[in-house]
């Protein structure tokens, strides 16, 4: 602990995943004499660096930036970069070593890491954003590239930081090298599909932990967390699927409409105008806003939280399960606490972690780094079915592992230990290094 001191969502992360490995390392007692736990929680490489830039006025301000290479055995550090004021080292090292794991699930050569400033673009001109993007860039090019790291988006970074970042990159090294980075526009190097994936994958994951049942998504009544990328493209999927998302939200209240979120209303107020969620009610004046309260207060059968970590709390997951929620996948990474979690596992009820629910982001970047290496560009129902594949496998190598190894359904213990024994047999592989 001395030596991560005060990184709470790290230590959060890293309980989470080594209270399962106890049955890995008895079947395997290799992995303790190479002590890969050790090593895979001791990042590869961190950076930490200034980055200045001016407003419009012409006033300097100054933001801290971090990327965190984790692990490399599977392939080239992978893992986005988030712009929250909340972001420090303990945020980006949570979500760099999830990101390990996550990506070792999806079945594709990609390492864990990830990114990420204190910088909030909200309220800031599109000039400021492109600003700050150049300045960061100007000292993370020379540690990123399509062998080495290849940043994405997350939280307050989608395709317009991300093109900044790019051109940027490409200015400075004077090389297209489009697999640097994923989440580009479909002009310039983007994969179809990949804006959608994350919610999508999530909703797919949902769709296969029913299945697993004898049961589906049509007809039921979901709630979603977060009005981002990932709640937005999910909202897009369940309601695909037959089912009615009621409400969704943002850091300050929720929306509830009875008659299912209207998702072109949705999209234009955050993906166009760049809004709060509370002016869906202008156009929609029978729904209500609560400001301020918990979206899992309102009665449902599937719990999507797709907004950040540790949204849902112990007391939270405890009116979800009076109120019948019958399961709950995670399109946001660590998004339940831990005292959710129990609550969830006590109850039985269907709980899809986000290493293994939101992979499917992660899943579609390495195919746009494939499209990107081949200089190709598939369609968008070739591409969204390699995604469900994607998302059906996972599902199915979490429940048999966890089958294996004595705990049908827990998808906990199936996600982390997949992820693991995939990573560990490489770190081995590759002696101490
Ligand atoms: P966006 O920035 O597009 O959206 C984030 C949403 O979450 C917004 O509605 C935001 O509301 C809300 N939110 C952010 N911080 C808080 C907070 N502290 N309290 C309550 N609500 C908050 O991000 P994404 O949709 O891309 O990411 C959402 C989650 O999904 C994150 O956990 C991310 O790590 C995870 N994820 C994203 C992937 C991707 O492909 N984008 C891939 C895998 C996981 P507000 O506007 O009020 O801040």
């Amino acid at each position: 602990l001395h030596r991560n001191a005060g990184e709470t969502e790290f230590h959060q992360a890293v309980h989470e995943v080594l209270e399962t490995l106890g049955p890995v390392l008895v079947k395997y007692p290799e992995f303790a004499d190479k002590k890969i736990i050790q090593r895979i929680c001791e990042p590869e490489r961190q950076i930490i660096f200034r980055v200045p830039w001016q407003d419009d006025k012409g006033e300097i301000h100054i933001n801290r930036a971090f990327r965190v290479e984790f692990n490399s055995a599977l392939g080239p550090y992978k893992g986005g970069m988030r712009f929250h004021p909340s972001v420090y080292l303990g945020i980006i090292k949570f979500l760099g070593f999830e990101q390990i794991f996550k990506n070792a699930l999806t079945g594709l050569p990609i390492g864990g890491g990830k990114g990420g400033s204190d910088f909030d673009p909200k309220g800031k001109s599109d000039d400021e954003v492109m600003r700050f993007c150049q300045s960061l860039i100007t000292e993370l090019y020379r540690h990123i590239g399509e062998y080495t790291d290849v940043p994405a988006g997350d939280i307050g970074v989608g395709s317009r930081e991300i093109g900044y970042m790019f051109g940027q990159y490409k200015r400075i090294t004077n090389r297209y090298e489009s697999g640097v980075f994923t989440g580009k526009g479909l002009d310039w190097g983007g994969s179809r599909a990949r804006t959608e994936a994350t919610g999508y994958g999530t909703v797919y994951f949902t769709q296969e932990m029913l299945k697993a049942q004898g049961d589906d998504m049509e007809g039921k009544r979901v709630l979603v967390s977060g009005s981002g990328n990932v709640a937005i493209y999910a909202i897009e999927k369940a309601h695909d699927l037959g089912a009615t998302v009621v409400a969704c939200s943002d850091s300050s209240g929720f929306v509830l409409d009875e008659k299912g979120i209207d998702l072109e209303t949705l999209k234009r107020i955050k993906e166009v105008e760049r809004q709060r969620i509370s002016n869906y009610l202008e156009y929609h004046p029978h729904a209500k806003y609560i400001s301020g309260g918990s979206i899992w207060s309102v009665p449902c059968d599937i719990a999507l939280p797709c907004a950040t970590q540790n949204e849902l709390n112990g007391s939270d997951a405890k009116m979800l399960v009076q109120n019948g929620c019958i399961a709950v996948a995670e399109g946001a990474n660590m998004p339940t606490t831990p005292e959710g979690v129990q609550v969830f596992q006590a109850a039985n009820l269907r709980y899809g972690p986000g290493k293994a629910a939101n992979a499917g982001g992660v899943a579609t970047s390495a195919l746009e780094m494939q499209q990107n290496a081949s200089r190709d560009s598939w369609t968008s129902e070739y591409t969204q079915r390699r995604l469900r594949e994607i998302m059906v496998d996972i599902h199915t190598s979490c429940y048999e592992t966890a089958s294996e190894f004595g705990c049908e359904g827990n998808y906990v213990m199936g996600a982390n230990i997949t992820g693991f024994i995939k990573v560990a047999r490489a770190m081995t592989a590759m002696g101490v290094i």
